[in-house]
Protein backbone atom coordinates (compact mmCIF):
# COMPACT_ATOMS: atom_id res chain seq x y z
CA UNK A 1 0.00 0.00 0.00
CA UNK A 2 1.53 3.24 -0.78
CA UNK A 3 1.37 6.16 1.51
CA UNK A 4 -0.94 8.91 0.66
CA UNK A 5 0.75 12.45 0.56
CA UNK A 6 0.60 14.40 4.13
CA UNK A 7 -1.19 17.61 2.53
CA UNK A 8 -3.63 15.10 0.66
CA UNK A 9 -4.76 13.38 3.69
CA UNK A 10 -5.20 16.65 5.61
CA UNK A 11 -7.14 17.88 2.52
CA UNK A 12 -5.01 21.04 2.75
CA UNK A 13 -2.57 22.71 0.10
CA UNK A 14 1.09 22.92 0.49
CA UNK A 15 1.28 26.35 1.99
CA UNK A 16 -1.10 25.65 4.54
CA UNK A 17 -0.66 27.44 7.86
CA UNK A 18 -0.29 25.98 10.79
CA UNK A 19 -3.24 26.96 12.14
CA UNK A 20 -5.20 25.78 9.10
CA UNK A 21 -3.08 22.26 9.59
CA UNK A 22 -4.49 21.96 12.92
CA UNK A 23 -8.33 23.16 11.98
CA UNK A 24 -8.01 20.79 9.63
CA UNK A 25 -6.71 18.11 11.70
CA UNK A 26 -9.38 18.68 14.48
CA UNK A 27 -12.14 17.53 11.41
CA UNK A 28 -10.24 14.88 10.15
CA UNK A 29 -10.06 13.35 13.98
CA UNK A 30 -13.73 14.16 15.05
CA UNK A 31 -15.15 12.45 11.32
CA UNK A 32 -12.95 9.35 12.09
CA UNK A 33 -12.89 8.70 15.76
CA UNK A 34 -13.42 5.25 16.87
CA UNK A 35 -16.26 6.20 19.12
CA UNK A 36 -18.20 7.34 16.41
CA UNK A 37 -16.96 5.03 14.23
CA UNK A 38 -17.50 1.63 16.25
CA UNK A 39 -16.01 -1.15 14.33
CA UNK A 40 -15.07 0.31 11.20
CA UNK A 41 -11.51 -0.76 10.64
CA UNK A 42 -11.42 1.89 7.21
CA UNK A 43 -12.20 4.88 10.13
CA UNK A 44 -9.94 3.53 12.05
CA UNK A 45 -6.74 3.75 9.58
CA UNK A 46 -8.11 7.57 8.43
CA UNK A 47 -7.84 8.25 12.06
CA UNK A 48 -4.49 7.25 12.50
CA UNK A 49 -3.33 8.18 8.93
CA UNK A 50 -4.67 11.96 9.71
CA UNK A 51 -2.62 11.92 13.33
CA UNK A 52 0.70 10.65 11.26
CA UNK A 53 -0.04 13.58 9.25
CA UNK A 54 -0.38 15.79 11.60
CA UNK A 55 2.11 15.37 13.74
CA UNK A 56 4.64 15.38 10.96
CA UNK A 57 3.37 19.01 9.00
CA UNK A 58 2.63 20.99 12.37
CA UNK A 59 6.39 20.57 13.48
CA UNK A 60 8.53 23.40 11.53
CA UNK A 61 11.43 20.60 10.63
CA UNK A 62 9.59 17.57 10.38
CA UNK A 63 7.16 19.36 8.06
CA UNK A 64 10.41 20.98 6.21
CA UNK A 65 12.00 17.78 5.68
CA UNK A 66 8.60 15.92 4.63
CA UNK A 67 8.87 18.77 2.35
CA UNK A 68 11.88 17.92 0.60
CA UNK A 69 12.18 14.21 1.05
CA UNK A 70 8.50 12.79 1.01
CA UNK A 71 7.90 9.60 2.96
CA UNK A 72 11.61 8.90 2.70
CA UNK A 73 13.17 11.42 5.04
CA UNK A 74 10.52 10.58 7.77
CA UNK A 75 11.79 7.11 8.73
CA UNK A 76 14.54 5.94 11.10
CA UNK A 77 16.33 9.43 12.01
CA UNK A 78 16.19 12.16 14.19
CA UNK A 79 14.07 9.87 17.21
CA UNK A 80 11.17 10.23 14.84
CA UNK A 81 11.88 6.43 13.28
CA UNK A 82 10.02 3.40 14.71
CA UNK A 83 6.52 5.58 15.33
CA UNK A 84 5.82 5.99 11.95
CA UNK A 85 6.70 2.91 10.11
CA UNK A 86 3.48 1.22 11.71
CA UNK A 87 1.85 3.85 12.44
CA UNK A 88 1.05 5.69 15.45
CA UNK A 89 -0.98 3.80 18.01
CA UNK A 90 -3.48 4.91 19.68
CA UNK A 91 -2.20 6.59 23.19
CA UNK A 92 -0.10 8.47 20.99
CA UNK A 93 -2.60 9.66 19.27
CA UNK A 94 -4.63 10.36 22.15
CA UNK A 95 -1.98 12.14 24.32
CA UNK A 96 -1.86 14.53 21.18
CA UNK A 97 -5.47 15.69 21.73
CA UNK A 98 -4.49 17.61 24.48
CA UNK A 99 -2.91 20.26 22.19
CA UNK A 100 -5.71 19.86 19.92
CA UNK A 101 -8.98 20.17 21.66
CA UNK A 102 -7.55 21.41 24.88
CA UNK A 103 -7.42 19.77 29.05
CA UNK A 104 -9.71 16.81 29.19
CA UNK A 105 -8.61 14.23 26.20
CA UNK A 106 -5.64 12.66 27.61
CA UNK A 107 -7.18 9.26 27.32
CA UNK A 108 -9.70 7.10 29.14
CA UNK A 109 -11.61 6.45 25.53
CA UNK A 110 -13.66 3.68 26.08
CA UNK A 111 -12.05 0.98 24.28
CA UNK A 112 -8.59 2.17 24.40
CA UNK A 113 -5.81 2.67 27.09
CA UNK A 114 -7.55 -0.01 29.33
CA UNK A 115 -10.88 0.44 31.42
CA UNK A 116 -10.82 0.15 34.69
CA UNK A 117 -12.39 -3.33 36.46
CA UNK A 118 -13.00 -4.91 39.41
CA UNK A 119 -10.73 -4.89 41.99
CA UNK A 120 -9.31 -8.41 43.92
CA UNK A 121 -9.90 -8.30 47.42
CA UNK A 122 -6.64 -9.06 49.28
CA UNK A 123 -5.99 -7.74 52.96
CA UNK A 124 -2.63 -6.20 53.29
CA UNK A 125 0.43 -7.97 54.42
CA UNK A 126 1.94 -7.47 58.16
CA UNK A 127 5.37 -7.11 59.16
CA UNK A 128 7.01 -8.87 61.91
CA UNK A 129 10.47 -9.37 63.44
CA UNK A 130 11.73 -12.73 65.15
CA UNK A 131 14.96 -13.22 66.79
CA UNK A 132 17.24 -16.21 66.27
CA UNK A 133 20.30 -17.14 67.78
CA UNK A 134 23.18 -18.62 65.59
CA UNK A 135 22.22 -21.93 66.19
CA UNK A 136 18.63 -21.21 64.99
CA UNK A 137 19.55 -19.59 61.62
CA UNK A 138 22.07 -22.46 60.91
CA UNK A 139 19.78 -25.33 61.71
CA UNK A 140 16.20 -23.54 61.27
CA UNK A 141 13.92 -23.59 63.72
CA UNK A 142 9.95 -23.35 64.21
CA UNK A 143 8.67 -20.26 66.10
CA UNK A 144 5.04 -19.83 67.56
CA UNK A 145 4.52 -15.66 67.70
CA UNK A 146 1.55 -14.04 68.92
CA UNK A 147 0.32 -11.44 65.90
CA UNK A 148 -2.19 -8.87 66.01
CA UNK A 149 -3.75 -8.71 62.93
CA UNK A 150 -7.01 -7.34 60.87
CA UNK A 151 -10.07 -10.51 61.12
CA UNK A 152 -12.71 -10.24 59.52
CA UNK A 153 -15.55 -9.38 62.76
CA UNK A 154 -17.62 -12.51 63.36
CA UNK A 155 -21.29 -11.17 62.31
CA UNK A 156 -19.89 -8.66 59.69
CA UNK A 157 -21.79 -9.25 56.34
CA UNK A 158 -21.84 -7.51 52.97
CA UNK A 159 -24.12 -6.08 50.40
CA UNK A 160 -23.63 -5.41 46.91
CA UNK A 161 -22.67 -2.11 46.43
CA UNK A 162 -25.78 0.15 45.20
CA UNK A 163 -23.60 2.38 42.96
CA UNK A 164 -22.11 -0.23 40.66
CA UNK A 165 -24.45 -2.99 41.58
CA UNK A 166 -21.33 -5.27 41.96
CA UNK A 167 -19.22 -4.47 39.33
CA UNK A 168 -16.92 -2.23 40.85
CA UNK A 169 -16.61 0.61 37.62
CA UNK A 170 -18.29 3.21 37.18
CA UNK A 171 -19.36 4.38 33.89
CA UNK A 172 -19.37 7.80 32.71
CA UNK A 173 -20.73 9.33 29.96
CA UNK A 174 -19.11 12.53 28.84
CA UNK A 175 -20.76 14.90 25.91
CA UNK A 176 -17.73 15.89 23.60
CA UNK A 177 -17.54 17.55 20.51
CA UNK A 178 -17.21 13.73 19.15
CA UNK A 179 -20.43 13.14 20.58
CA UNK A 180 -21.09 11.24 23.75
CA UNK A 181 -18.20 9.30 24.88
CA UNK A 182 -17.99 6.56 27.92
CA UNK A 183 -14.54 6.43 30.62
CA UNK A 184 -14.78 3.88 33.46
CA UNK A 185 -13.10 4.66 36.72
CA UNK A 186 -13.24 2.15 39.84
CA UNK A 187 -16.65 2.59 41.71
CA UNK A 188 -16.29 5.52 44.09
CA UNK A 189 -18.31 3.77 46.71
CA UNK A 190 -16.67 1.00 47.34
CA UNK A 191 -13.29 1.85 45.57
CA UNK A 192 -14.04 -0.92 43.23
CA UNK A 193 -14.42 -4.07 45.15
CA UNK A 194 -18.27 -4.38 44.56
CA UNK A 195 -19.26 -5.14 48.07
CA UNK A 196 -19.75 -2.37 51.13
CA UNK A 197 -20.55 -3.33 54.09
CA UNK A 198 -23.99 -4.13 55.63
CA UNK A 199 -23.54 -5.18 59.22
CA UNK A 200 -20.78 -3.92 61.37
CA UNK A 201 -20.87 -5.16 64.55
CA UNK A 202 -19.35 -3.46 67.49
CA UNK A 203 -15.48 -2.57 67.58
CA UNK A 204 -15.01 -3.63 63.99
CA UNK A 205 -13.90 -0.87 61.05
CA UNK A 206 -15.80 0.22 58.37
CA UNK A 207 -14.95 -2.76 56.21
CA UNK A 208 -15.96 -5.23 58.96
CA UNK A 209 -12.27 -5.85 60.51
CA UNK A 210 -11.59 -5.71 64.06
CA UNK A 211 -7.98 -6.19 65.51
CA UNK A 212 -7.13 -9.26 67.03
CA UNK A 213 -4.27 -11.23 68.77
CA UNK A 214 -3.74 -14.65 66.86
CA UNK A 215 -1.29 -17.20 67.00
CA UNK A 216 1.28 -17.95 64.00
CA UNK A 217 3.69 -20.82 63.54
CA UNK A 218 6.55 -19.71 61.47
CA UNK A 219 8.82 -22.66 60.18
CA UNK A 220 12.34 -20.97 59.61
CA UNK A 221 14.30 -22.53 57.41
CA UNK A 222 17.79 -24.14 57.61
CA UNK A 223 20.38 -21.12 56.48
CA UNK A 224 18.23 -17.92 57.70
CA UNK A 225 20.97 -14.59 58.09
CA UNK A 226 20.20 -11.47 59.35
CA UNK A 227 17.88 -9.20 57.38
CA UNK A 228 16.42 -12.24 55.36
CA UNK A 229 12.39 -12.07 55.03
CA UNK A 230 10.62 -14.43 55.09
CA UNK A 231 7.02 -14.61 54.27
CA UNK A 232 4.18 -16.72 55.28
CA UNK A 233 1.13 -16.87 52.65
CA UNK A 234 -2.10 -15.82 54.33
CA UNK A 235 -1.55 -14.94 57.92
CA UNK A 236 -1.24 -11.05 56.99
CA UNK A 237 -4.64 -9.25 57.80
CA UNK A 238 -7.72 -10.14 56.20
CA UNK A 239 -9.45 -9.13 53.52
CA UNK A 240 -12.75 -6.70 53.89
CA UNK A 241 -15.79 -8.85 52.90
CA UNK A 242 -13.89 -12.40 51.84
CA UNK A 243 -11.23 -12.32 49.60
CA UNK A 244 -7.93 -13.59 50.12
CA UNK A 245 -5.80 -12.62 53.66
CA UNK A 246 -1.89 -10.70 53.12
CA UNK A 247 1.07 -12.36 53.94
CA UNK A 248 2.96 -12.20 57.19
CA UNK A 249 6.30 -10.80 56.58
CA UNK A 250 8.48 -12.48 58.93
CA UNK A 251 12.31 -10.28 59.10
CA UNK A 252 15.03 -12.29 60.79
CA UNK A 253 17.11 -10.64 63.30
CA UNK A 254 19.95 -11.96 64.37
CA UNK A 255 20.43 -12.07 68.36
CA UNK A 256 23.50 -11.46 69.57
CA UNK A 257 25.68 -13.96 70.65
CA UNK A 258 27.64 -13.55 73.98
CA UNK A 259 30.26 -16.19 73.17
CA UNK A 260 30.12 -16.27 69.36
CA UNK A 261 30.56 -13.49 67.01
CA UNK A 262 29.56 -13.89 63.27
CA UNK A 263 31.98 -11.85 60.60
CA UNK A 264 30.16 -12.94 56.90
CA UNK A 265 30.05 -16.69 57.11
CA UNK A 266 32.93 -17.21 58.94
CA UNK A 267 32.82 -17.38 63.39
CA UNK A 268 35.00 -16.08 65.75
CA UNK A 269 35.29 -16.69 69.93
CA UNK A 270 37.37 -15.88 72.72
CA UNK A 271 39.60 -18.95 74.71
CA UNK A 272 41.12 -18.04 77.63
CA UNK A 273 43.58 -20.62 79.15
CA UNK A 274 46.01 -20.98 81.79
CA UNK A 275 49.38 -20.14 81.77
CA UNK A 276 49.65 -23.66 83.05
CA UNK A 277 47.42 -25.01 80.21
CA UNK A 278 49.15 -22.98 77.90
CA UNK A 279 52.59 -24.38 79.35
CA UNK A 280 51.62 -28.21 79.21
CA UNK A 281 49.07 -28.61 76.50
CA UNK A 282 45.25 -29.22 77.25
CA UNK A 283 42.01 -30.13 75.70
CA UNK A 284 38.94 -27.67 75.73
CA UNK A 285 35.68 -27.76 75.42
CA UNK A 286 34.11 -25.05 72.75
CA UNK A 287 30.69 -23.89 71.55
CA UNK A 288 30.25 -24.19 68.08
CA UNK A 289 27.09 -23.91 66.21
CA UNK A 290 26.56 -27.63 65.43
CA UNK A 291 27.17 -28.24 69.53
CA UNK A 292 30.15 -28.49 71.42
CA UNK A 293 33.43 -29.69 69.94
CA UNK A 294 36.82 -30.65 71.95
CA UNK A 295 39.73 -28.76 70.36
CA UNK A 296 43.86 -29.95 71.43
CA UNK A 297 45.49 -27.14 72.77
CA UNK A 298 50.11 -27.67 72.26
CA UNK A 299 52.18 -27.80 75.30
CA UNK A 300 53.74 -24.29 74.70
CA UNK A 301 50.82 -22.15 73.16
CA UNK A 302 51.63 -18.87 72.94
CA UNK A 303 49.03 -16.22 73.59
CA UNK A 304 47.55 -14.46 70.14
CA UNK A 305 47.39 -18.08 68.43
CA UNK A 306 44.55 -18.59 66.68
CA UNK A 307 42.85 -22.09 65.77
CA UNK A 308 40.81 -22.40 62.39
CA UNK A 309 38.32 -24.93 62.82
CA UNK A 310 36.95 -25.58 59.01
CA UNK A 311 33.75 -25.84 58.28
CA UNK A 312 32.60 -24.91 61.72
CA UNK A 313 31.25 -21.32 60.79
CA UNK A 314 27.94 -20.71 58.82
CA UNK A 315 26.70 -22.20 55.72
CA UNK A 316 27.39 -19.84 52.68
CA UNK A 317 24.51 -18.26 51.21
CA UNK A 318 26.13 -18.02 47.96
CA UNK A 319 28.45 -21.50 47.34
CA UNK A 320 27.43 -24.82 48.67
CA UNK A 321 30.63 -24.06 51.15
CA UNK A 322 30.84 -23.31 54.98
CA UNK A 323 32.66 -20.85 56.82
CA UNK A 324 35.08 -21.47 59.70
CA UNK A 325 35.27 -20.60 63.16
CA UNK A 326 38.51 -19.22 64.57
CA UNK A 327 39.15 -19.58 68.29
CA UNK A 328 41.46 -17.04 69.46
CA UNK A 329 43.44 -18.27 72.31
CA UNK A 330 44.18 -16.06 75.40
CA UNK A 331 46.84 -16.76 78.05
CA UNK A 332 45.68 -15.76 81.37
CA UNK A 333 48.56 -14.43 83.36
CA UNK A 334 47.73 -15.53 87.13
CA UNK A 335 46.92 -12.47 89.23
CA UNK A 336 46.60 -13.42 92.26
CA UNK A 337 49.56 -16.13 93.13
CA UNK A 338 49.96 -17.98 96.99
CA UNK A 339 53.61 -17.62 98.79
CA UNK A 340 54.13 -21.08 97.52
CA UNK A 341 53.82 -19.74 93.81
CA UNK A 342 55.34 -16.09 94.47
CA UNK A 343 58.46 -18.31 95.62
CA UNK A 344 58.62 -20.70 92.43
CA UNK A 345 58.31 -17.90 89.99
CA UNK A 346 60.50 -15.40 92.07
CA UNK A 347 62.98 -18.35 91.37
CA UNK A 348 62.75 -19.11 88.16
CA UNK A 349 63.57 -15.31 87.42
CA UNK A 350 66.21 -15.33 89.79
CA UNK A 351 67.76 -18.17 87.53
CA UNK A 352 67.06 -16.84 84.61
CA UNK A 353 64.26 -19.50 83.90
CA UNK A 354 61.41 -19.25 81.91
CA UNK A 355 62.23 -16.77 79.92
CA UNK A 356 60.74 -15.35 76.54
CA UNK A 357 62.52 -16.80 73.95
CA UNK A 358 60.77 -15.50 70.66
CA UNK A 359 62.61 -17.21 67.64
CA UNK A 360 61.84 -14.58 65.50
CA UNK A 361 59.11 -16.73 63.65
CA UNK A 362 56.45 -15.65 65.90
CA UNK A 363 53.64 -14.09 63.95
CA UNK A 364 52.66 -10.60 64.61
CA UNK A 365 49.31 -9.48 64.99
CA UNK A 366 49.16 -8.41 61.30
CA UNK A 367 50.38 -11.38 59.90
CA UNK A 368 47.59 -13.32 61.83
CA UNK A 369 44.93 -11.00 60.23
CA UNK A 370 46.82 -11.40 56.87
CA UNK A 371 46.29 -15.13 57.27
CA UNK A 372 42.73 -15.07 58.30
CA UNK A 373 41.74 -13.61 54.59
CA UNK A 374 43.77 -16.37 52.75
ZN1 LIG B 1 -19.38 0.08 43.90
Amino acid sequence: MTKRDYYEVLEISKTATGEEIKKAYRKMAIKYHPDKNPGDASAEEKFKEAAEAYEVLSDENKRARYDQFGHAGMSGNGGFGGGFGGGMNMEDIFSQFGDIFGGHFGGGFSGFGGGAQRQQLRGTNLRVRIKLNLEEMVNGTQKTIKVKKLKLAAGATSKTCPTCKGSGVQVKVMNTMFGQMQTQTHCSTCQGIGKIADKIPSGANAQGLIKEEEEVTINIPAGARDGIQLSVRGKGNDAPFGGNPGDLLVVVEEEVDSVIKREGDNLHQELYISFAEAALGTQKEIATVGGKVKIKIDAGTQSGKILRLSGKGLPSLESYGKGDMFVHINVWTPTHLSAEQKEFFEKQMKNGEMLAEPSGKEKTFFDKVRDLFN
